[in-house]
């Protein structure tokens, strides 16, 4: 990508990427919760399949029944956070950072167009 900085024309340009951290974070803490529930129903199958082997069996199938429920939705909703804070990201933030100058855009106009430069630089100003 073609990117160059609104304020002093630099190409060094980064992403920050913070609605991406952050909503993968959120989404981690709430699929945890929401794996809370899977843990449940896993503890629950985990108990009945590991009971053919006796009590202990039973206790450990639980066991990992409710890791491996808890688990699986922390990464379910980390994923669907992190997806969630990229369009936040490209849409709302300003995610593009100079390393230059240290100013902030963002090149949501610019989406779908074959030459992402920008050019007009008042626009982006407009925030600041
Ligand atoms: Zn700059």
């Amino acid at each position: 990508m073609n990117i160059q900085c609104p304020n002093c024309q630099s190409i060094r340009i980064t992403t920050k990427d913070e609605g991406k951290k952050v909503g993968g974070v959120i989404g981690a803490i709430g699929g945890g919760i929401h794996g809370i529930s899977g843990a449940l129903k896993g503890s629950q199958v985990g108990r009945a399949v590991g009971s053919i082997a006796g009590p202990a069996g039973g206790a450990v199938g639980s066991v990992a029944g409710a890791i491996l429920g808890c688990l699986i939705g922390a990464i379910s909703g980390g994923v669907a956070g992190a997806k969630l804070g990229e369009i936040v990201d490209q849409r709302i933030l300003d995610n593009y950072l100079c390393q230059s100058c240290g100013h902030s855009f963002s090149i949501i106009c610019h989406a779908g167009h074959s030459e992402p430069k920008i050019v007009g630089a008042n626009f982006f100003n407009l925030t600041d």
